[in-house]
């Protein structure tokens, strides 16, 4: 994945290997060293209280999951984060860097079973674990406010925020119908169904069950989840698309069609009714039975079209129908069975559609036409209505299944030229036609209306008319947070025998979760087997209450964590609004691109909650979003069935924090996927050995020059050599921290620079470089390195003589003159002879001297009225404008 550039610079680096023995590099003990006087600063992180003078910037890594080992995605990710974070303390500003623990889950559940370690001890083991490997890469964070979210300093807070959201309608119980993975024992939300299948056993087939769960109402913020998308400037472009189609806005209209009563059926008609294909036409004696059906369409401007209804086979009018009806009953049992198969793979929308004919009719409210009633296994009664109108000629799926069964079809729309079209008589090889850029026919008064323009008319009409609206509906459901499960935050709920449900006041929390328990995974939730934990007492009647046994969904606890990191020994509130208001919201989140949905919908639910709550007072928690890409090797996926897992300890061992810190944001850009490849990361290491060596070699010279060096005008060219290279490397790393964030350039940058000097060598020995020039090489160098390689640049900034703080040194300015490239003259050919003369930077390439030649005004004089047949560039030399 390294640019050519980049793998150069890397080789360049691996040159010369022959120093003496006594100046090796050696990471281990430069590194060992500076991580026991780091940790004997147990403040050197910290942030700076809300009151400070400085500029605050908020940079987190997404808090990992306690699994006991880091792996490379997430070296990866830290040391972006890390990287950012110096730069930002070295401009100065009050820098907010925690980290935390995403520490409930089921995979703790899975190892007690396995290694019969209680959940908490094998969290907690892991935990300090995983924080060894974090301090030995040298990441900066600020500890004193690490978040664990399996302790219950953190979750009776979020029992605290359920009570609230209790208190106010937004977390409900009920039945429905919920996703259930065999293998994980427990719910899932819809959000982790992938393709049919549970996210984290991406073979096992999830299940459809009956259960009571606890919802949270996050489409009652649907709209405002989707409007503040477009607030979200600083997030991938792709997020927000997830996101936006997640939440899945569509408008349209609600109308509602009404069952005929099939006594009244005039019995000239028998016949007509049998088949259910055809429409029925209006008639003034036709009896309506007060039963309703009310349907959703996004194209109610189609509805004169509608030839038939489709119900959902759960459909509470078909369970009637078929109570009376025994054929019905069974055909109708075929078609939900067929339903329940094509949801357990995933793709109803791919189902082979079947469907019955009820022998019902219902009345078109706009034209009293009487449409035919069928069952249809591709509609769901979760969707929308759990009913549709069937328009076959304007839709491909209503289109398919008349075709099938032979119902009619009727035309009502047609593209605006449709003269030309009728007279050709070729309307029906149109079909479906769904455009929506069209003309409303047979469609009474609104004949001729365009149709977005008839869509609004219609629902208007309809809403007149009280049979209709227009209305709006999303695709976000309800977030279901109910799981069978002991390793989660318990719901803080009571059910009394006398009271119903009841919740648990605020100074009985935390609800704790039993310490040991013992966990089987066959079946129910296993708190339900700890009598001590059910049997409660009912605050309001002192009776006796059972304790709700299920526990909130993993990712309540990531909902917010972020806001605890600024005030995380809190013990009156989750967080003082305060500071919260003072460090939100959070400058850069950097974190997979996995967490497009789920956490980051439910983290942006959570924050409008908790602004509703008077809490804080911003809208969104994340101003910008950054997400890396994977790490792979030898083209896929790390895992340990492929066999191809680099563990990061290894890597440290071998070549150092680091190199492997370096090499992890020098192989590709952060936002790519990057091919593990050890080569480069002992690239890496032997170029950091190159920068040691040399600032070794000179820091005596360096430490003597002092800072006056005096203009650049008066020194040699060697040394204004020097001094642009090194300028034009601070810029580049400056504006590339602004917001591009290239860091594989920036660190290919910084090795073209040590290469420059090392091929400099011959003329600093020659005294052709001034000590002071030396000295200002060496100090930006080591500041430069600081955000990439922090071990070794702390250790250089000792050797240079340094003694204030590098964490918070200045981050060096560049200076725009000195980074100015050297300026070159190019003679200017016609057909072979001199004409002109121009100035271009020496670094220019043919397009820029090509054009710098054109542009000057002699050779324009010259060219006027002639054709150019070709330019010839001889870099840095001559340019020949060849004409006719
Ligand atoms: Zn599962
Ligand atoms: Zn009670």
């Amino acid at each position: 994945m390294a640019t050519k550039e980049q793998s150069e610079a890397a080789h360049g680096a691996g040159a010369g290997e022959s120093a003496p023995l006594e100046a090796r590099y050696n990471p281990a003990e430069i590194e060992a060293k500076w991580q026991a006087r780091w940790e004997a600063q147990p403040d050197l992180y910290a942030a700076e209280p809300a009151s400070s003078k400085k500029s605050k910037y908020y940079v987190l890594e997404m808090l990992p999951y306690p699994s006991g080992q880091l792996h490379m995605g997430h070296v990866r990710n830290y040391s972006i984060g890390d990287a950012l974070a110096r730069y930002m303390w070295m401009q100065g500003h009050n820098v907010l860097h925690p980290m935390g623990w995403d520490a409930f889950g089921l995979p703790a559940e899975n190892a007690a079973l396995k290694n019969n370690t209680p959940p908490r001890q094998w969290t907690l083991q892991n935990i300090a674990a995983m924080k060894r490997q974090m301090n030995r890469l040298g990441l900066s964070y600020d500890w004193r406010n690490e978040v664990t979210t399996c302790l219950p300093d953190y979750y009776r807070w979020n029992q605290w925020f359920f009570l609230r959201m209790y208190e106010r309608g937004l977390a409900y119980r009920k039945k429905s119908k919920v996703n259930w993975c065999p293998q994980c024992a427990t719910v899932l939300a819809n959000e982790q169904v992938v393709n049919g299948c549970c996210w984290r056993h991406e073979e096992q087939i999830v299940e459809q069950r009956d259960l009571e769960q606890w919802f949270l109402r996050i489409t009652q913020y649907a709209q405002e989840l989707l409007d503040d998308l477009s607030k979200l400037e600083g997030w991938p472009e792709k997020v927000r698309t997830m996101q936006r189609n997640w939440i899945g806005r569509s408008e349209g209209a609600e109308v509602e069609f009404e069952l005929e009563d099939a006594a009244s059926a005039p019995e000239d008609e028998e016949k007509a009714r049998r088949g259910g294909t055809a429409i029925l036409p209006a008639r003034e004696d036709a009896k309506a039975s007060g039963k309703k059906i009310p349907v959703f369409t996004t194209r109610v401007d189609t509805i004169f079209g509608a030839t038939s209804l489709q119900l959902a086979p759960e459909h509470p009018l078909v369970k009637e129908m078929a109570a009376e009806d025994a054929r019905l009953s069974d055909e109708v049992a075929a078609l939900l069975e067929q339903q329940r198969k094509a949801r357990e793979t995933g793709d109803v929308g791919a189902i082979e559609k079947h469907g019955v004919f009820t022998g019902h009719y219902a009345i078109n409210p706009f034209n009293s036409e009487r449409l035919p009633v069928w069952v249809g296994n591709y509609i769901l009664l979760d969707y929308g209505t759990g009913a549709i109108m069937s328009v076959p000629a304007h839709d491909e799926r209503d289109f398919e299944f008349a075709k099938k069964y032979g119902l009619e079809m009727r035309i009502v729309i047609l593209p605006r030229n449709h003269g030309e079209i009728a007279a050709n008589g070729d309307r029906e090889k149109l079909l479906p036609y769904t455009a929506e850029d069209s003309l409303l026919i047979n469609s009474g008064d609104f004949n001729s209306l365009g149709n977005v323009e008839a869509q609004h008319k219609m629902a208007a009409y309809a809403e007149e008319h009280g049979f209709g609206k227009a209305t709006v509906t999303f695709r976000l459901k309800d977030w279901g947070v109910s799981r069978q499960r002991y390793w989660g935050t318990p719901i803080p709920m009571l059910y009394c025998a006398k009271d119903g449900i009841v919740p648990v006041p605020d100074s009985e929390l935390p609800v704790l979760l039993p310490d040991q328990i013992e966990i089987t995974q066959q079946g129910g939730s296993p708190l339900g087997k700890v009598p001590d934990f059910v049997n409660a007492t009912c605050p309001k009647c002192g009776g006796k209450a059972l304790r709700e046994t299920d526990t909130m969904d993993t990712f309540v606890d990531s909902s917010w964590y972020f806001y605890r990191y600024t005030d995380a020994k809190n013990d009156k509130a989750p967080f003082a609004t305060d500071t919260v208001a003072y460090w939100f919201p959070i400058d850069q989140y950097i974190g997979g691109v996995e967490h497009a949905i789920l956490h980051l919908i439910y983290s942006r639910f959570w924050t409008k909650v908790m602004r509703d709550l008077g809490l804080v007072k911003n809208d969104e928690p994340v101003e910008r979003l950054f997400t890396q890409g994977m790490v792979i090797r030898n083209g896929a996926k790390m895992s340990k069935s492929k066999g191809n897992v680099v563990s990061p300890d290894e890597m440290v061992e071998r070549f150092g924090a680091d190199a492997t810190r370096m090499y992890a944001l020098f192989a590709a850009p952060p936002d790519r996927d990057l091919d593990w490849q050890e080569d480069g990361v002992a690239g890496v290491s032997r170029f950091l050995g190159r920068v040691w060596r040399f600032a070794k070699k000179y820091e005596d010279r360096g430490k003597k020059g002092g800072s006056g060096r005096g203009s650049a005008a008066e020194l040699s060219v060697e040394s204004q050599g020097l001094l642009r290279k090194l300028h034009q490397t601070i810029r580049k790393i400056t504006e590339d921290f602004g917001g591009r964030w290239h860091f594989n350039t920036c660190i290919a940058a910084i090795m073209e620079l040590v290469n420059a000097l090392m091929a400099a060598e011959p003329a600093i020995s020659a005294g052709k470089v001034p000590d002071a020039v030396l000295g200002e090489i060496l100090r930006t160098l080591t500041l430069l390195l600081a955000p990439f390689a922090p071990y070794l640049a702390f250790e250089l900034w000792e050797q240079i003589g340094e003694t204030g703080d590098l964490l918070r040194a200045p981050w060096p300015q560049f200076d725009e003159a000195l980074a100015r490239e050297e300026q070159i003259e190019i003679p200017v050919q016609i057909n072979g002879k001199l004409r002109a003369v121009v100035t271009v930077e020496a670094g220019a390439d043919e397009e820029v001297v090509k054009t710098a030649a054109l542009a000057e005004e002699k050779i324009g004089a010259l060219l006027a009225g002639k054709e150019i047949a070709r330019i010839i560039v001889v870099p840095r030399k001559l340019i020949n404008i060849v004409v006719k």
